[in-house]
């Protein structure tokens, strides 16, 4: 495979064939209007997903997440805010088919996994409303379905 060049002016679109590339910027590979329908599926796709807050602390909280095709929660985000930064912890669930693709269009080789399309729900629905700023986020894979109920008093 050839390298993948940066100037491809002359290039078409992926999904229509028909016009010319410009976006998005830098890596064009698709045009305006297809580009757009993109980002209108990957919104629609994004909407599935529900975050339900359940702990909320001076600087931490602590989510659920739900997809609207299964009942159970699919993972949970722990969210520290050290008073600097953001540090974000996402537990994936394998009742969930995270690496599947969220969505496919007609000759686009650039699609996105649910796990992918879930890191960007976050960053709307967690780290802007945190006011944003430097974040960091670290993706885990948990082996059980759902964490295990232990409960203590010391
Ligand atoms: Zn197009």
């Amino acid at each position: 495979m050839p390298p993948r060049k940066s100037n491809v002016a002359k290039s078409k679109c992926a999904l229509c064939a028909a016009k010319d590339v410009s976006e998005p910027r830098g890596e064009e590979r698709y045009c305006r209007d297809c580009w757009e329908k993109k980002i209108a599926v990957e919104e629609i796709v994004a909407r599935e997903f529900a975050l339900k807050r359940y702990i909320r602390a001076h600087s931490a909280e602590k989510y659920l997440i739900y997809h609207s095709t299964i009942k159970r929660p699919c993972g949970q985000i722990i969210v520290v805010d050290d008073g600097y930064d953001l540090f974000l912890t996402i537990v994936l669930y394998p009742n969930f088919g995270w690496d599947e693709e969220a969505y496919h269009l007609e000759g686009d080789t650039e699609g996105r996994s649910f796990a992918e399309i879930l890191v960007d729900v976050v960053a709307t629905e967690v780290i802007e409303p945190w006011g944003g700023g430097k974040w960091h986020l670290e993706i885990f894979r948990a082996a059980n379905p759902e964490p295990e109920d232990w409960n203590g008093e010391m």
